[in-house]
């Protein structure tokens, strides 16, 4: 699905040097690429601050922690996403409170949102899926009108750019009272291992936020609150700063092989090419079509059979997993969520395929869907 090991080769030298002076510092934790990567990320996104953790979950975690929220609060979020939205909304005795998605750019429903909130609701976690930014507006609009906070899931989105009704470009992530980000290997920013961070232009949260992700510590063995250890190491701060530089040519290489995958599969009738939305630039983590009519399963094992990878990104819904069950969600509760959980299937996108590459794979993939 991915080549991150062409993508290392072709950075390689700076890379490797780069790992090579923090390993010579041995200032392993907290040295001073970690600094130096909060502060280019935050001039790169074009918010005030940038603090790093250990990964994408743990920075959806401390969001909530820094935010202060009290068992039983409410936290609405897409059934359609990966587990870690809902899973930190849990783990901390908040309420996750699932809601529809949009069936052509799977991100969270605003009149879905809006009918969910209760008083008891305190924020909104919109999931900027698959690269592509959630209508962020209008789920800023109704944060607004509700007194709500909004937690950007921008795990997937990293270096998606939004144009404003105003004309203002932002990026995905910052405009929420918080983003947060993972960097994965396979996520667009990714490093080589575990990784994670969170942006706020308010600069009180950023505060509580440095205190929650560091123990609840306030001065040296100083606990003023109950906290986490979830840091970035330097090494992967030292490699991100390197990679951070590349990001927008990773999303220009990205865009190219989805506008390649869309022209191929133009005009075929049982196959939905991924719907773009106008307020944003889409990042492509990852390339998602909606198979009608035909056998995903078939599909998935044909392609296999030529030696490519697909993946179903995601199987179940989050209202129809065990873990999150609740007497509130029956099968049918969700009839976009479930249909799209049936009929999505992502092909393989990265950032260095050759042209044949390309072609093989949309050219077998367009026989399979045909036959
Ligand atoms: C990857 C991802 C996360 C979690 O990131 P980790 O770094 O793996 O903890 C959270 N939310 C979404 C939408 C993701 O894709």
């Amino acid at each position: 699905m991915v080549d991150l090991k062409t993508q290392y080769h072709r950075i390689k030298t700076e890379v490797d040097a780069a790992i090579a002076e923090v390993l010579e510092s041995t200032q392993f934790i907290k040295g001073p690429a970690v600094k130096k990567f909060e502060d280019n990320l935050a001039a790169y996104l074009g918010i005030k601050d940038v603090i790093s953790c250990a990964n994408g979950t743990d920075a959806l975690q401390i969001a909530m922690m820094a935010l202060g929220y009290q068992p039983g609060d409410e936290v609405i979020t897409a059934s359609f996403t990966y587990v870690a939205t809902a899973e930190v909304i849990a783990l901390l005795k908040l309420k996750p409170v699932l809601v529809e998605v949009n069936p052509d750019t799977f991100t969270i429903d605003p009149a879905a949102i809006e009918a969910a909130i209760t008083p008891k609701t305190k924020a909104i976690v919109p999931v900027h899926m698959f690269g592509q930014v959630a209508d962020i507006e209008a789920i800023m609009k109704i944060a607004q009108k509700h007194g709500l906070h909004v937690i950007e899931d921008n795990a997937q989105a990293t270096g998606a750019d939004i144009t404003l009704t105003d004309g203002r470009k932002v990026k995905a992530g910052t405009i929420g009272t918080v983003g947060t980000t993972s960097f994965f290997p396979s996520k667009n920013l990714g490093c080589y291992g575990d990784g994670g961070a969170l942006f706020t232009n308010d600069a009180e949260l950023a505060k509580k936020i440095r205190v929650v992700s560091n123990h609840g510590q306030t001065q040296q063995y100083v606990h003023d609150e109950i906290g986490v250890n979830s840091r970035l190491d330097t090494l992967q701060a030292a490699i991100l700063n390197v990679k951070l530089q590349y990001l927008d040519d990773y999303a220009t290489r990205r865009r190219g092989v989805a506008d390649f995958y869309d022209n191929a599969f133009k005009g075929l009738a049982n196959v939905q090419t991924p719907v773009r939305a106008p307020y944003c630039t889409h990042v492509f983590h990852q390339y998602t079509v909606k198979l009608y009519g035909t056998n995903r399963d078939d599909v998935r094992n044909r392609l296999n059979e030529k030696g490519i990878p697909s993946m179903i990104y995601y199987p179940i819904p989050l209202h129809l997993q065990k873990a999150y069950k609740d007497s509130r969600y029956k099968e049918g509760a969700f009839p976009v969520t479930e249909q799209l959980c049936k009929s999505v299937l992502s092909l393989p996108i990265h950032t260095e395929f050759e042209p044949e590459e390309l072609a093989y794979i949309a050219d077998t993939f367009k026989q399979i869907v045909q036959s």
